[in-house]
Order: structure tokens, then C-alpha cells, then sequence
């Protein structure tokens, strides 16, 4: 039976003269592949709404013999222009996706993800600080794929992090040490207590609330090695597209 379900569109690849293999993103079902028959002959039942990063409401119906599903129509609910408008933009938009399928293979279902993908391209759409999404959805997005950090106590001696001082990553613990169990260094990076709170946040809220965030320079500076060494190791590979952020 067909089922109609908002999409981001994540990728799309040529199939045969005309068809179109095209990987998208639900609320409720994850990641999924489906074929478009047609799609490139005649744009009627996928006016303009297959194309990279568009939201979209899609119609699909699995297929009795594939795990591809088929795709019948699409109406389109939001290009985010603003997005394209300029490279480093669409390289982020493009990273937040290679993240996500990493994080979120087809059959692993999270619900928060999709609005969390959604809301990042929103938030890109209106020109917002790449720099600041970027973050939010990586601390964000590790949290939900079970990977937050713990922040609670050292993760070495166990003495409890009260919130005052400066604390350090450790990436092989997805958590913190105090400075009396280990220096800073490029491999332990630190924090200072402000940033640690503002992480906190970033890892605990459900959507994007700006509102709630109050990150300065020096914040996010300590934030993005922490994030950067965070993900290496737990997906255990670089990602293609972070090289052109
Ligand atoms: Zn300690």
C-alpha cells in the first residue's frame, strides 16, 4: 500500500534512460532508496521535487521483490533557495547528509533526526551562522545516534563534575577527565565550564532553539576539535565532505 510521508531528498543517481534512483530521508521510516520511473522524461509527477536537499511530500509503496521501494509522486513543500545561494552553504548541506546517513543507516529509525535535518536546513536557508549549525547538529545528532558525551564525572578517577573549572575530552571514553588525571593536549582537548554548559544544551535540546544557545568565539573554538575527534573515532572514518567545510 502507498504511503505519503514528508522527505528530505539526500541523494539522486541516473538510472537507465530515464529513471532516477533516489535516497531520502522520513520521519518515521529512516532512511530509504525508491526508484522514480521516469522522473527524467516527464517532471509531472516530480515537479522540481527531486532535487538535492528539498523537502518534499513523498508517495512510495515498497516493491514485492526488492528493497528498493516505488516512488509515485511528489509534491514539493520547501527548496531552501538560500542554502544554494552560496559553496560553503552547499558543502555543509551536504555534510549534515553524509553525517546523517553514517549515523542513521536504512533501517535505523529515529524520529528526532528528521526534524533535526529539517531544521538545520531551515536554519541555513535563513543565512544563519554555518559554523554554529554545524555544531549544534553534530553534538545533536551524536546524542540521538547514542553517542552523547558524558559530561557528569571524570572519567578516570570518577570524581563528579561539579560545573566549575576546566575539563578534558577524551575520546576513547566519550566523556571528560579532570586536569588532575589528564593535561590538554591536540589528542585531549579542553574545555572551560561555559563551554561545557553551552555543550549540554546543544546535546539536550530537541530542535533547534537559538534562543537557548549563547556561544561566543572562544566557545565554539574549543567545541569543534572536541566534536571533530568525538566523531572520527566513533564512525571510525573521515567524512568525504568535511574536507570542503
Ligand atoms: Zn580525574
Amino acid at each position: 500500500m502507498a504511503h505519503i510521508s514528508p522527505a528530505i531528498i539526500m541523494r539522486t543517481r541516473d538510472l537507465g534512460e530515464s529513471d532516477l534512483l533516489v535516497t531520502f530521508f522520513t520521519p518515521d521510516r529512516g532512511q530509504l532508496t525508491g526508484i522514480a520511473k521516469g522522473a527524467r522524461k516527464s517532471r509531472k509527477r516530480f515537479a522540481n521535487c527531486l532535487d538535492l536537499f528539498c523537502l518534499v511530500n513523498m508517495e512510495y509503496e515498497p516493491q514485492r521483490k526488492s528493497s528498493l521501494f516505488f516512488l509515485h509522486s511528489g509534491k514539493l513543500v520547501k527548496t531552501f533557495c538560500g542554502l544554494r545561494t552560496d559553496f560553503s552553504s552547499l558543502a555543509l548541506a551536504s555534510y549534515l547528509v553524509e553525517l546523517t546517513e553514517i549515523l542513521f543507516p536504512t533501517g535505523v529509525v529515529e524520529l528526532d533526526m528528521f526534524e533535526l535535518l529539517k531544521n538545520s536546513y531551515n536554519s541555513l536557508n535563513e543565512g544563519r551562522n554555518n559554523e554554529i549549525i554545524r555544531i549544534f547538529f553534530e553534538a545533536r545528532a551524536m546524542m540521538l545516534a547514542g553517542y552523547g558525551i558524558n559530561f557528569e564525572r571524570c572519567c578516570k578517577c570518577g570524581r563528579t563534575y561539579t560545573g566549575k573549572g576546566r575539563a578534558v575530552f577524551q575520546a576513547d571514553k566519550g566523556g571528560i577527565s579532570c586536569l588532575g588525571c589528564e593535561h590538554e593536549s591536540r589528542l585531549s582537548p579542553g574545555m572551560g565550564a561555559d563551554t561545557i554548559n553551552q555543550f549540554k544544551v546543544m546535546q539536550s535540546e530537541t530542535e533547534t532553539k537559538w534562543g537557548k544557545l549563547s556561544l561566543t568565539g572562544e566557545m565554539i573554538e574549543e567545541i569543534k576539535p572536541v566534536l571533530k575527534l568525538h566523531i572520527e573515532y566513533r564512525t571510525d572514518r573521515r567524512l568525504k565532505t568535511a574536507k570542503y567545510l
